[in-house]
């Protein structure tokens, strides 16, 4: 049921990535990085194919979908193996792969500098994104929600007011979406969700918002915080891609579709969401 949501919800945003490259038109070729004037510089999916590997922007400091262990070096979570699964489809093998940090400020310069081929990292499909990335269909569909200390008098959103002191991470839309709906809060900018979840810890805020599987994730690495109140607002995810690369848009939409309807996808959601309260 939910996956079918999101693929429906991904054929219209197709649908709108087309008319958007439609409108784009080839304004990146003969740029002054690509070489000379008129020299149409390969495209991201044939560099792909030449390099023999994916090079794929996740997060290192998120629990359940990308988290770095200090201890292994091992990077894990459900998108890193939505990066795998894309890697073994269009690479050949799940292994050929190679993972970079991101965070939500640094994920769009990445990608716009082509240190990454594509963002696989909690990224919310959004109107003022789509001006400087393409997305894919959406696979994961979160909503922000409130972490806060178990007991903490915070219950939901409508708690949230002058004096409380709000953290969230630079380059979220969980910074303008929580000052829009509660204007009055103080909010405080941290650079990863870590940094933010031990300043919480710390009692340096009174609540850390951002989406509620991330939070979860957060609330399994410390049972003294839960995620209170309904989610209040929508973050669908997106894979995202350099404007005007069509064909790899093409080519993980595919896919995605292709390991929704083979069960790869629910295995890992299984894998990682399943056992929250997220599902
Ligand atoms: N999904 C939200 C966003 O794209 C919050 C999670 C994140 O910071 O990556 O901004």
């Amino acid at each position: 049921m939910k996956t079918k949501k999101w693929l429906t919800m991904g054929v219209s945003i197709v649908a709108i990535s087309a008319l958007m490259l439609t409108a784009c038109g080839s304004k990146d070729s003969g740029s002054a990085s690509g070489g000379s004037a008129g020299a149409k510089s390969a495209s991201v999916m044939d560099e792909i194919k030449s390099r023999g590997k994916l090079v794929v922007g996740v997060k290192y400091d998120t629990k359940l979908f990308g988290l770095k262990d200090p201890a292994s070096g091992k990077v894990e979570g459900f998108d890193v193996d939505i990066a795998k699964a894309l890697a073994k489809r269009i690479v050949g093998d799940e292994n050929k792969i190679e993972l970079k940090e991101v965070t939500s400020k640094t994920r769009i310069p990445m990608l716009d500098n082509k240190e990454i081929d594509m963002i696989i990292a909690t990224m919310t499909i959004n109107e003022e994104r789509k001006k400087q990335v393409d997305f894919t269909d959406v696979y994961f569909k979160a909503g922000q929600s409130l972490l806060v200390k178990k007991g903490s008098p915070i219950k939901s959103i409508t708690d949230v007011k002058k004096g409380t002191k709000v953290l969230a991470v630079k380059g979220s839309t969980s910074v303008d979406n929580v000052k829009k709906q509660a204007p009055d809060a103080t909010v405080l900018e941290f650079d990863n969700y870590q940094d933010a979840f031990s300043a919480l810890k710390a009692g340096q805020g009174d609540t850390l918002t951002t989406d509620n599987a991330i939070l979860y994730g957060m609330a399994v690495q410390d049972p003294g915080f839960e995620v209170v109140g309904e989610p209040f607002t929508d973050e669908p995810y997106g894979i995202a891609i350099k404007k005007g690369e069509s064909a790899l848009v093409a080519k993980v939409n595919e896919q995605l579709k292709a390991m929704q309807s083979d069960g790869e996808y629910n295995k890992i959601y299984e894998k990682w969401i399943g056992k929250t309260p997220a599902k």
